[in-house]
């Protein structure tokens, strides 16, 4: 069900698995004026699911440096690793509809049984052990950790984007059976954010580009769960002079770099002027953004961002 009117709820939902970059504070502050613009309130998510990458001091520093630059949240931040019970109980409730199986491959077994890579180079899971037996389970469960998956439907998802219009995937096809649960039992991305959208209220998703064809996965997962569907808008991402695009590894672009070089107001509006929001980057707070902020002067494609 697509939500009507109500007050717009928003989000922040970095990783907390190092210090930001520069993407990360460009979808925040896009996030966070889209939130803002509309009157709405916004609701900070630490995803630290994975306990070999995050830190609490990583969302501690992710925290302070969102204060930094201005950008404020309401309510008490949720921590994803506080949360496994809340992703147990949807995994179990998929598991019920009997949408859920475990898949024993191993890394090599998934490639070679994969079907031709997606366009963006992301392999499809063949769903080979969707077909086993329950004795194959049993025998292939002495010696392995299984994963899970869930079924997907041969459907379309059809979602409409704020910023990148119309867009639609036969999860069968273009996505494949996609893992909810790691074989070291940890809750998958893709089911915690939509237990958390749904959960923390979240009405309107403002995030980059790269996590377009995510959406149908969440789509589709939210309706099985009887969650509304937030509106979702995808960014540009912000990419390095040669295309690619920015990452924890480009170091002049992460926060303890650019402190040295802008305050947060030349940042923030720096940023600005790359989305459409000022004719020049000049210094700006947040806060004196929200006016100028309309949906229709965002860029659609990928931006490149030299000497910064
Ligand atoms: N935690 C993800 C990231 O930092 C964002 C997930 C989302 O916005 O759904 O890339
Ligand atoms: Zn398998």
């Amino acid at each position: 069900m697509e939500r009507q009117g109500g007050p717009v709820v928003g989000r922040f939902a970095p990783s907390p698995s190092g210090r930001m970059h520069l993407g990360n504070l460009w979808s925040c502050l896009l996030a966070w004026l889209a939130a803002r613009s509309a009157g709405g309130q916004m609701v900070l998510r630490l995803e630290d699911l994975d306990p070999d990458r995050c830190r609490q001091t990583y969302c501690d520093q992710v925290m302070a440096d969102l204060e930094w630059l201005g950008l404020d949240w309401d309510n008490t931040p949720v921590y994803q690793s506080r949360r496994t019970e809340l992703y147990a109980q949807a995994f179990r409730q998929l598991e019920e509809r009997g949408l859920i199986y475990p898949c024993y491959c191993t890394r090599a077994e998934r490639l070679a049984a994969s079907a031709p890579h997606r366009s963006d180079g992301v392999q499809i899971y063949s769903g080979r052990c969707r077909r086993l037996t329950r004795e194959e389970r049993e025998e292939l469960g002495k010696t392995r950790h299984p994963a899970w998956r869930v079924a997907v439907p041969a459907e379309e998802i059809t979602f409409r984007d704020r910023l990148q219009g119309d867009y639609t995937e036969l999860l069968s096809r273009d996505c494949g059976d996609f893992i909810l649960r790691r074989s070291d039992g940890v809750y998958a991305y893709q089911l915690a954010v939509v237990v958390d959208d749904a959960l923390m209220g979240v009405t309107q998703v403002v995030r980059g580009r790269d996590l377009l064809d995510s959406t149908p996965r969440q789509c589709w997962l939210q309706e099985s769960l009887g969650y509304d569907r937030p509106e979702y808008g995808h960014i540009p991402l912000l990419c390095a002079g040669d295309g690619r695009r920015l990452a924890k590894r480009d170091r002049d672009q992460e926060l303890t770099a650019l402190k040295e070089r802008y305050t947060a107001q030349e940042l923030v509006g720096r940023l600005a002027c790359l989305a459409g929001l000022l004719d020049r980057p000049e210094p700006m707070t947040p806060r004196e953004l929200i006016p100028l902020f309309a949906w229709e002067k965002l860029p659609r494609e990928d931006i490149r961002v030299d000497n910064w």
